[in-house]
């Protein structure tokens, strides 16, 4: 899609000045220089035909390809973007007054709706290439899909990946694994955490799901099917080191198995925390505020209080599956804010995002 969308504006800015060109080749054909002299100077000085011919360019309307690198350690990130998704998040939030996620927005310079990115993480460990969820594949129709298109951008395909590690099977990060019933990753192992499989991939769990969230089961089933079948389907259990670097850490709370993955080179700690959190403005200034996909709302703000605190004492990269994209920062301890109650607030965050830079 994104490739079909760069061909067509790669064309529409192409052929506009190769009008101009034909016009102006045509123009100096028929007509001494001399006799142009007051066309050329109403051009330079800004006058009406080259106004028109600015004011008649379209609207391109796309945005530039999908794929963010850095350097961590002698590991190579790529962040992929599988696209973003519009969210009215005043219907999604509990344990926050709708009048402080209103502030929250303000402060941001955001308002409803919300635009979530979808973002996956790519590593290169020098030996393995290992992606890190893999977006929503159909789920958000054409606003998702595109993290091929993006990992094609970025200099690989597909059949290079070796390690798929999968945070939880919402559809969202396990969509992008499967297509029409095929697997679309030919050689990789694909990794996840068996308490997330004893629940998502049972069919006994999905009968005693209410009947609205049965889909969800489903989606992970067809997801996983193909690698299951081919026995490239590997699940874990507990914290492990999965590679030399890369270590999972349950932290259950969104899923029953959600995982965050650890990816440390030399000095240098990426965490991938998936759905930990999902909006930064609201999530960094108070990380008791629970998404409504928040299984076990009590557990989703321990592990997120947990993780936050340690990132931000140790310095470390965070890496958000719905963090703006390409979703990589760092968190910095704040001042808890003030509560009108008196209560105790709880530590607030601030993220900042990566500097823009050239991996060397
Ligand atoms: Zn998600």
């Amino acid at each position: 899609m994104l490739a079909a969308r760069a061909a067509k504006s790669f064309q529409g800015s192409f052929t506009m000045p190769a009008r101009w060109i034909q016009a102006g080749r045509a123009a100096g054909a028929r007509r001494p220089l001399m006799s142009m002299l007051p066309l050329l100077l109403a051009v330079a000085l800004g006058g009406g035909g080259a106004q028109r011919a600015v004011a008649g360019a379209p609207l391109q309307k796309t945005q530039a390809p999908g794929w963010y690198r850095m350097m961590l350690g002698e590991f190579e990130v790529t962040a992929l973007s599988d696209g973003t998704a519009p969210f009215r998040i005043h219907d999604l939030f509990t344990h926050i007054a709708p009048t402080q996620i209103d502030a929250d927005l303000a402060q941001a310079y955001l308002k409803e709706p919300v635009e979530f990115s979808v973002n996956a993480f790519l590593i290169n460990t020098g030996s393995k290439l290992v992606l890190i969820d893999t977006g929503a594949g159909t789920i958000f129709g054409p606003s998702g899909g595109h993290l091929l298109t993006n990992l094609e951008a970025a200099g690989y395909h597909p059949e290079q990946v070796d390690e798929i590690y999968i945070t939880h099977m919402h559809g969202d990060h396990i969509g992008g694994l499967t297509r029409n019933g095929q697997a679309l990753f030919p050689r990789a192992n694909v990794h996840c955490a068996q308490t997330e499989a004893d629940y998502w991939l049972s069919d006994a769990q999905m009968q005693k799901a209410p009947a609205d969230k049965r889909e969800g089961f489903k989606t992970a089933m067809t997801a996983f099917k193909p690698y299951i079948d081919s026995k490239r389907y590997q699940p874990f259990r507990g914290n492990v080191d999965l590679l030399p670097g890369i270590k999972a850490v349950a932290a259950a709370g969104h899923t029953p198995g959600h995982t965050v993955y650890w990816v440390t080179s030399r000095t240098e700690t990426l965490v991938a925390w998936g759905d930990l959190m999902h909006v930064a403005a609201v999530q960094f200034p108070d990380p008791t505020a629970v998404m409504k996909f928040d299984a076990d709302a009590a557990a989703a703000i321990a592990e997120r209080q947990k993780i936050f605190a340690e990132v931000a004492a140790h310095r470390d990269f965070v890496a958000g599956a719905h963090l703006s994209f390409p979703g990589i920062g760092h968190l910095r301890t704040d001042a808890p804010r003030t509560t009108k109650g008196g209560s105790a607030a709880p530590t607030s965050y601030t993220y900042v995002p990566i500097a823009y830079g050239v991996p060397q």
